[in-house]
């Protein structure tokens, strides 16, 4: 198992209230797997993926669980320790990684100094692997000459999508790599990254509020909502076999690439405060199937081989999707 993430409690504490981003959160990555972590704007994706490689800001910490990676629990780690395996490791490509591009240095010197930051390199070795790197994401290798404002937007996140494999990580986190992208330039970085998945050994997290985007991309799926996993399994399951209310929510809202900006979900309601005690299921609030019993918070249960699912109800779910997927007479 590459990851192994175990009941992971990440809090913030901000004007004297302490916000459960992650309350609890369990998931496996195997090598060479990718992941997809979705669900609504403010549900802890983020955090999560901040708390693996441990870069939360200062208010954040993390309280309890385990993040078990190639052996080592990262979660006990000393800084010193943490920076070696960092980048090397554990590589992160966020919206913004592109505005971190040093406007005064050609972008081959950036990528040069990316390279001999972690590993002896000399120079020339250093380009005609980043040459490689730009011909798999996409990049003309003249583009190594440039400064970053001659890069458009999409070229710009396409060098940080470089940097990250630059040192051959067994793990990269995206977290939405291409939303401050425009439509268009997202779908034809994301077919790069389908098309770097045969090429590379390493395995993706991709966070992302765009569940079509996983689809593509992904053969797991992880459904957060309010700081907790509600469903994971194989893609494929999530979306023909989802036992989870909340995923069939956002998959009956199943987005277009070019809808992706606009509203995604058309669950009635909003999640929960993160600040309040939240007792029982989180979802109960929004879920047309609640009842007294979700008062209580209900037990993971597999419905499948690694398919887990939170919720007290599973079977009456997949009994309305199945009667929902019928066709009408
Ligand atoms: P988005 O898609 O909008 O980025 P997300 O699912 O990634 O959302 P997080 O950004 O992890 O969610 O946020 C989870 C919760 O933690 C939210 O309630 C958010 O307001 C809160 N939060 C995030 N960062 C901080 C912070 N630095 N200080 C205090 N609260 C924070």
């Amino acid at each position: 198992m590459l990851l192994n993430l175990k009941n992971l409690k990440t809090y913030y504490r901000m004007n004297n209230q302490i916000i459960k981003a992650v309350d609890g959160v369990s998931f496996k990555l195997r090598s060479g797997e990718n992941l997809g972590l979705v669900g609504e704007s403010g549900c802890g994706k983020t955090t999560t993926a901040k708390s693996i490689n441990r870069i939360l800001p200062s208010n954040g910490g993390i309280v309890g669980g385990e993040i078990n990676f190639q052996g080592k629990d990262l979660a006990k780690l000393s800084d010193a320790e943490l920076n070696k395996i960092r980048w090397q490791e554990i590589a992160m490509v966020t919206q913004s990684a592109m505005n971190a591009l040093n406007p005064v240095y050609k972008i081959g010197d950036q990528m040069v100094e990316a390279f001999q930051t972690h590993i002896k390199i000399n120079r020339e070795e250093a380009l005609d692997r980043s040459a490689h790197l730009f011909s798999l994401v996409g990049l003309e290798k003249s583009r190594l000459k440039d400064y970053p404002h001659q890069l458009s937007g999409g070229m710009k996140q396409r060098v940080v999508i470089a940097m990250a494999m630059a040192l051959d990580p067994p793990l990269i986190i995206a977290d939405e790599p291409t939303t401050a992208l425009d439509v268009v330039v997202q779908d034809g970085i994301l077919k790069q990254f389908v098309y770097l998945q045969n090429k590379i050994d390493s395995s993706i997290i991709l966070v992302t509020h765009d569940i079509s985007v996983v689809a593509e991309l992904c053969q797991r799926t992880a459904v957060m909502y309010a700081g907790r996993i509600m469903e994971q399994g194989t893609t494929r399951e999530i979306f023909k076999e989802a036992y989870h209310p909340y995923t069939l929510g956002l998959i009956n809202a199943f987005p277009t690439l070019e809808a992706a900006k606009d509203n995604l979900i058309s669950i009635p309601g909003s999640p929960p405060n993160l600040a309040r005690d939240l007792n029982g299921c989180r979802f109960k609030d929004r879920c047309p199937f609640a009842t007294e019993l979700c008062e209580q918070d209900p037990e993971i249960t597999e419905v499948g081989p690694e398919h887990l699912v939170a919720c007290h109800y599973p079977e009456r779910v997949a009994e309305f999707r199945e009667k929902a997927a019928l066709p009408k007479t």
